[in-house]
């Protein structure tokens, strides 16, 4: 330890030999954000700990993983082995002195078994830190450079009493919020402002009379039971208090994208109970419109046994973490597709990161309980709060908090993996109440109807229920419990009731309306069929997104005319290593085959940013999003491209392929995949020349179309991120997601602008982004010049119907109002109204 009295600063020396790096670049936001302090982390190449200065041993942990000294001039410095490495419960570790010891400079504090502390370990890396950052600052430090144990590392100066005085403790900042949500606090505002709140390091709490919420816990803040209008407080404290409460104060304030009409309003509870006077009708509340017939089958849900005692907490940590990771990589995959059923997915995925939650489970685990009985425990506490609440929209949660519940269970393996539900003849579901998993698992097949005994129409479930369009009612009491099993039944969700064993008029009516529902869709099955032509004739061809050989079956069933996407990915992630030409060269071959020689638009690989592989170490990026994406990884690794590229012309008739390249920015990068594929095809003694598209995702595309459309085939816009890079919001951040709406006017200009682009060199558009599936958008994009939509192949027999409806002049209107509409939401009420 040096020391220069007149600034008072003193030197550290480093305690392990290394690579020093930046604190940012811990992979564990405690450290990167410099939760605990400022320092440096060393990623070391010997398993050796030595004493940066002369002090004393404050702290050394059980696990034998971290210790803490005091300097003689008095700065704390913890000094952590690895990440995650509490877990090892210090095998691999020795320490050589205790708890009160002093020590000198360069002494050794703790030796380690490196080989086996990294098979252990989440990383090697090792933080550094200066845990008493309100006395001393760090002025000077070696750091992206090679360290040797005993040399200087760190220059700490201390702050002058002024500073520190002047410092004082963080002021605290207040803010008074009305909340303006339509549903109030619910599950899914509750999991933004959660994500948005982690963003910063500040303390945050949201508070409402004398009951506060850690502003990072989704749980605590559903606790709060703040419905629309109610008063609360936003209190941070922390030096970026003051931009976190402008922040989630805005966001508060937005509404959040939650309308009234978003979920069917509650009856009153005279209307129920009058109605439930009558002798075999029971009333409920409707989820989701219609009216079925069909005989009731009773779902009970197993009850599911757990042991109470642990087997010693690093194992059953640890079982937890396991379970909680498997979990959160099925849910990562179902909150990524479409459908109101992946935002909730993405609800249960912050329900999961909830540290009220992580927290709770780990005390119980720390007092000797097993992994299943904590976590069972740690929900069960949360229900508890969620109970008191008198506000029957937070009590709906309580299902998505049972429902993790199960599903921890079952993967920590209390229970079986839940089957699918499937029924061999109309039925009637009757339940106490639904979870939303085992309403995403139930086979839609003759399932006419559900009705619940309990939960309510905000509820997950009855969002799922309303996208499956099956007839739903809940909340209808425990009359429901008296119905015996096969009991014919009349659900009338749009008259909220449930008809036991209906006269016979009342079935002759309920036939006639389903029927007639029927025949609408089955007209529009039939001519899911015929190629696609507006009403005046204009050929629009209508395509299906794809990512497997199951998909094409149930797209060409459902009358797609083409696959306008290929998602290779799919091939591609959760392995170890890329697959080879003979496993890609199978896999679209067989589709290929299933799409009957229908075009097959094939997607190189858009792997990278947040679709990261373990076989494609892509270097830390700060923007992942504005990284190593798409076409940019082919050119990295032209090695993988060539491979794909010539398992797809093996593989695909040249008549029927298209390859199309993600993620384009200029014309250079379509023009090096060009010459390879032509290499490619050449060396095979093909001679057919195969069509080469791109993707319009970035605006540089966009706008450049009628360059790129020069030499690329064909266009294909791809709205979800040609809309994140448009209006600069990351389409997987929870907190700005929901602001993403590809009907954005900036976003249709740029579609309009690469429509014309093609058009001008005779080259087709098309649409293969999630805008392509949204029928109020249909008109619009076909008036912009699109001539081709790829979707999702539940909505062809819809989108079908629809094109067939309208006219080109028509579309034009709607497409030259669009854009010069001054926002998504003017665009949208435009979609609601005007002549088809
Ligand atoms: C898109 O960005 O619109 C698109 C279709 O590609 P992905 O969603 O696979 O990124
Ligand atoms: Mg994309």
């Amino acid at each position: 330890m040096t020391q220069n009295s007149s600034t008072q600063s003193f030197a550290l020396l480093a305690p392990m030999t290394g690579w020093s790096a930046p604190l940012a670049e811990v992979p564990d936001p405690v450290f990167s954000a410099r939760m605990m302090g400022d320092g440096v982390a060393i990623d070391p190449t010997e398993g050796r700990v030595v004493s940066p200065c002369d002090g004393e041993v404050v702290t050394l942990h059980q696990a034998r993983h971290a210790v803490s000294l005091r300097t003689t001039f008095d700065a704390e410095i913890l000094i952590h082995i690895g990440l995650e490495t509490v877990a090892l419960d210090g095998c691999g570790f020795a320490t050589h002195v205790a708890v009160g010891q002093r020590v000198k400079a360069g002494e050794v504090l703790i030796s380690f078994d490196l080989d086996q502390v990294a098979l252990g370990a989440k990383s090697l890396i090792s933080p550094i830190i200066v845990t008493n950052g309100e006395l001393f600052a760090i002025v000077q430090r070696e750091q992206n450079c090679t360290v040797v144990a005993g040399q200087p590392l760190l220059t700490l100066q201390r702050l002058s009493a002024e500073i520190v005085a002047d410092q004082g403790p963080a002021p605290e900042i207040r803010r008074s919020v009305v909340i303006a949500l339509a549903h109030g606090i619910h599950a899914r505002p509750a999991a933004r402002l959660a994500e948005c709140a982690k963003r910063f390091d500040a303390q945050l709490v949201l508070a409402c009379g004398q009951r506060q919420a850690n502003l990072r816990s989704p749980v605590a803040l559903m606790g709060l039971g703040l419905g629309k209008g109610a008063e609360a407080m936003l209190i941070g404290q922390g030096k970026d208090a003051a931009a976190a409460i402008d922040t989630i104060a805005a966001l508060i304030l937005s509404g959040m994208g939650e309308t009234e009409s978003e979920t069917p309003s509650l009856p009153s509870v005279a209307t129920v109970s009058q109605a439930r006077d009558e002798p075999g009708i029971i009333s409920g509340v409707c989820a989701s419109p219609g009216v079925a017939l069909g005989k009731a089958v009773r779902l009970i849900a197993a009850e599911i046994a757990v042991t109470e005692a642990g087997r010693g907490s690093r194992v059953e940590s640890q079982a937890l973490r396991d379970a909680i990771g498997d979990l959160k990589m099925r849910l990562t995959a179902a909150a990524s597709g479409p459908g109101p059923e992946a935002a909730i997915m993405g609800a249960h995925l912050a329900f999961l990161d909830d540290p009220e939650l992580a927290d709770g489970a780990q005390a119980h685990i720390a007092a000797g309980k097993s992994a299943a009985f904590a976590w069972r425990r740690a929900i069960q506490e949360q229900i508890a709060l969620l109970r008191g609440l008198q506000d029957p929209r937070f009590v709906e949660r309580i299902a998505d908090l049972t429902d993790l519940e199960r599903q921890i269970l079952v993967a920590l393996g209390c229970a079986p993996t839940e089957e699918t539900i499937s029924f061999s003849e109309a039925a009637i579901l009757l339940a106490d109440d639904l979870l939303p998993s085992q309403m995403v698992g139930l086979g839609s097949a003759n399932l006419a109807g559900i009705a619940t005994l309990r939960g309510g129409p905000t509820s997950h479930v009855a969002i799922i229920a309303a996208s499956m369009g099956i007839p739903t009612l809940v909340a209808c009491g425990p009359e429901l419990d008296h119905i015996a099993a096969d009991t014919p039944l009349l659900l009338d969700a749009d008259e909220s009731r449930l008809f036991l064993s209906p006269a016979a008029d009342l079935i002759a009516a309920a036939e006639r309306k389903i029927a007639a529902k029927a025949s609408r869709r089955a007209a529009a099955r039939a001519m899911a069929h015929l190629p696609c032509h507006t009403k005046d004739g204009v050929r629009i061809e209508i395509a299906a997104n794809l990512g497997s050989v199951t998909d094409a079956e149930t797209a060409v069933a459902a009358g797609a005319e083409a696959c306008g996407l290929l998602r290779t990915e799919f091939l591609f992630l959760d392995r170890l290593t890329p697959p080879d030409e003979t496993e890609q060269a199978a896999v679209y071959g067989a589709i290929a085959k299933a799409l009957g020689g229908r075009p097959m638009v094939i997607r190189t690989l858009d792997i990278g940013g947040d679709k990261p592989a373990a076989y494609l170490p892509i270097p830390a990026e700060e923007n992942p999003a504005l990284g190593l994406r798409g076409v940019r990884v082919s050119l990295w690794r032209p090695d993988l491209l060539d491979i794909q590229l010539r398992a797809i012309v093996r593989s695909v008739p040249p008549a029927q392929c298209r390859i199309m390249l993600p993620m384009i920015a200029s014309l250079s990068e379509f023009r090096l995949v060009r010459e390879r594929l032509d290499h490619i095809t050449a060396t095979l003694g093909m001679t057919d020349r195969i069509l080469l598209g791109i993707m319009i995702e970035t605006p540089a595309a966009a706008v450049t179309a009628d360059i790129l459309a020069v030499e690329a085939d064909f266009l294909s816009v791809g709205t979800n991120d040609l809309s994140q890079y448009t209006l600069a919001m990351d389409r997987g951040n929870a907190s700005v997601a929901a602001g993403i709406d590809a009907l954005h006017p900036g976003v249709l200009r740029l579609i309009a602008q690469a429509a014309e682009g093609g058009a001008r060199h005779g080259r087709w558009t098309g649409v293969c982004g999630g805008l392509a599936s949204d029928l109020s958008a249909v008109p619009i994009l076909i008036g912009l010049g699109v001539r081709e939509l790829s979707a999702t192949a539940g909505q062809i027999a819809d989108i079908k119907a629809l094109v067939s409806s309208i006219t080109l002049d028509y579309c034009a209107s709607m497409a030259r109002l669009a854009l010069s509409a001054a926002s998504p939401q003017e665009v949208r009420a435009l979609t609601q109204q005007g002549p088809r």
